[in-house]
């Protein structure tokens, strides 16, 4: 058996983003791109914030939109083939293996998750609520519209959605999933803020797929992002490498996931005081700081 100070912790990182709409959770995800390849897998129309990036970034997001809608839920069934095999997805319809394209030799994408073993690549998944709502509208499919879900479609929402997570908890690459918040009972009876994904019970439980769970708000008309542990009691957040994203909230550069992706551009706390972009930055000349601050000023 292998002592745990001999395993080297996972170097691929999955985050779930949470919070209202218009909180900042696209561009916090899609500044990735600075350093990274992002595969965006588009289930609700939100990539034109991405047009906010800088040319260079956007060159380096792959968008694969499925059109998602209650007549025709479409995520689900893409987002689960996506994540298990190879898959030629059409650009019309976002389906996996389309007949009709194929026959009309339309456009399609092809991808294939489960072999990608690459570190320079962040697959993002916008959104978890959207692969709710495509998950149930799947479900209840053949019923009428005033239809309420009984406990074995719940239960088949719960499983659906498990499947989904537990793949992308053993991807080779990195993953962020973009969901709203919801109100959850705690274990203590006390409200918790949790993302969004499937039912309240599930979404309360739905951290234990994610190394690193951020919140977003705007406090102060400013975008605000939080991924320490002991951060609030009501709202759950975390990080499984201890970063907290929110202690940068001042710096020029804001928060950024890349205090999570790449440490070693940030200051350690066991490093000389740094506040970047202050005046503090002379003590020591650290290199870490310096690369961060060139990086900034760029
Ligand atoms: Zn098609």
């Amino acid at each position: 058996m292998a002592k745990i100070s001999t395993l080297e912790s996972s170097k691929v990182h999955r985050c779930i983003l949470f919070g209202p709409p218009k909180t900042g959770k696209t561009l916090l995800a899609g500044k990735l791109a600075e350093f990274y390849n992002i595969i965006w897998v588009d289930f609700e129309n939100g990539y034109e914030t991405l047009f906010q990036l800088p040319a260079s970034y956007q060159e380096k997001i792959e968008l694969i939109t499925i059109p998602d809608t209650r007549s025709y839920p479409m995520a689900i069934e893409t987002a689960l083939k996506m994540v298990k095999q190879p898959c030629i997805i059409c650009e019309t319809h976002g389906k996996v293996g389309c007949m009709l394209c194929k026959r009309e030799e339309a456009p399609v994408i092809s991808i294939d998750l489960p072999n990608l073993h690459d570190l320079d690549t962040v697959v993002v998944f916008d959104s978890m609520t959207q692969l709710t709502n495509s998950a149930i509208a799947n479900i209840t499919k053949s019923q009428p519209d005033d239809y309420k879900l009984d406990y074995d479609d719940w239960g088949n929402l719960g499983k659906l959605l498990d499947i989904f997570l537990s793949h992308i908890q053993q991807s080779g690459y990195h993953v962020i999933v973009i969901s709203h918040e919801t109100e959850a009972k705690t274990e203590g009876k006390k409200t918790r803020l949790v993302p969004v994904s499937g039912t309240r019970n599930f979404s309360r439980n739905v951290a234990k797929y994610f190394d690193h769970v951020i919140y977003c708000e705007v406090k102060n008309r400013k975008h605000t992002f939080t991924s320490s542990t002991t951060a609030s009691t009501n709202i759950l957040t975390g990080s499984r490498t201890g970063i907290a994203i929110e202690n940068a909230a001042d710096t020029d550069g804001g928060a950024s996931l890349l205090q999570i992706f790449k440490p070693e551009l940030y200051p350690t706390p066991d490093a000389p005081v740094v506040a970047i972009g202050s005046k503090k930055l002379g003590s020591g000349g650290n290199t870490t700081a310096n690369s961060v601050l060139a990086r900034l000023k760029k």
